[in-house]
């Protein structure tokens, strides 16, 4: 038997490298937001960015916390909708591996749904997950008081029952080590991604690059493949049944 029923993905810095460079120039996008929004400098939207992210986990909730009446539309069409989505480009290599993993896949992604279907669009990646979790799932009620996100426990307890899995056979991937905390936490077995990431306690797996998944976590495949053989074994037995039917027949 299989031991994950279900792969919950990250998105960002998961599925594509950080070195594409999609980050800074978020980091970018959120401090001019900042400026414009709270009317400060660079050098405090700066400051301000890094302290609202060690805080809050995001500008946004921080942002709000802090009595600035953002919508998450308004807040999401400026620091995503101005990013550079060329510099992501396909990978039909990982297209290949994620259709090859028998389990369900899903993304689980803290950003908007608009980013997450630009940037699977750009990795040439639309089609190849049975669902996507994103801010929207996350906080249906967009006028909420509370946004939730990872990594609250909240986030991924919304995440395993929309999955309708059992923690405990489900496997996680992302680059966030705060994240893959909360989810060793709850029970998921994890995967941290990234090439300059080190392993950490949380971390049942380290995986340098998304590609290199079948390398590190076989596992993922060995039940499929094991199935595989059983099924190519009853239907090669089937086919010289039925040879042997044909030629008494
Ligand atoms: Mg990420």
């Amino acid at each position: 038997m299989a031991i994950f029923d279900c792969i919950l993905f990250d998105l960002d810095d998961t599925l594509y490298s950080s070195d594409v460079g999609i980050a800074g120039f978020l980091r970018k996008n959120i401090e001019e937001f900042l400026m414009m929004t709270c009317g400060i400098t660079a050098e405090d939207a700066f400051a301000l960015r890094s302290e609202l992210f060690k805080t809050y986990g995001s500008s946004l909730v921080g942002l709000r916390a802090r009595g600035y009446n953002i919508h998450p539309d308004d807040y999401h069409s400026f620091v995503h909708g101005r990013l550079p989505y060329d510099l992501i480009r396909p990978n039909p290599s990982l297209r290949d591996l994620l259709q090859s993993i028998p389990q369900r896949r899903i993304i689980f992604t803290n950003s908007d749904m608009v980013h997450a279907t630009r940037s699977l669009e750009r990795l040439g990646l639309t089609g190849c997950f049975d669902g996507i979790i994103c801010f929207e799932t996350l906080n249906p009620d967009l006028f909420g008081s509370k946004i939730v996100l990872k990594p609250s426990v909240t986030a991924f307890n919304t995440a395993l029952s929309i999955s309708g899995v059992n923690p405990r056979r489900v496997l996680f991937l992302d680059d966030s080590e705060k994240n893959i905390a909360s989810a060793k936490a709850i029970g998921l077995r994890t995967a941290l991604v990234g090439r300059r990431r080190r392993k950490i306690a949380e971390a049942d797996y380290l995986v340098e690059e998304i590609c290199e998944l079948s390398r590190v976590i076989p596992e993922i495949w060995s039940s499929a493949m094991a199935h595989e053989e059983v099924t190519s074994e009853v239907n090669s037995r089937f086919s010289l049944r039925r040879e042997v039917h044909e030629l008494s027949a």
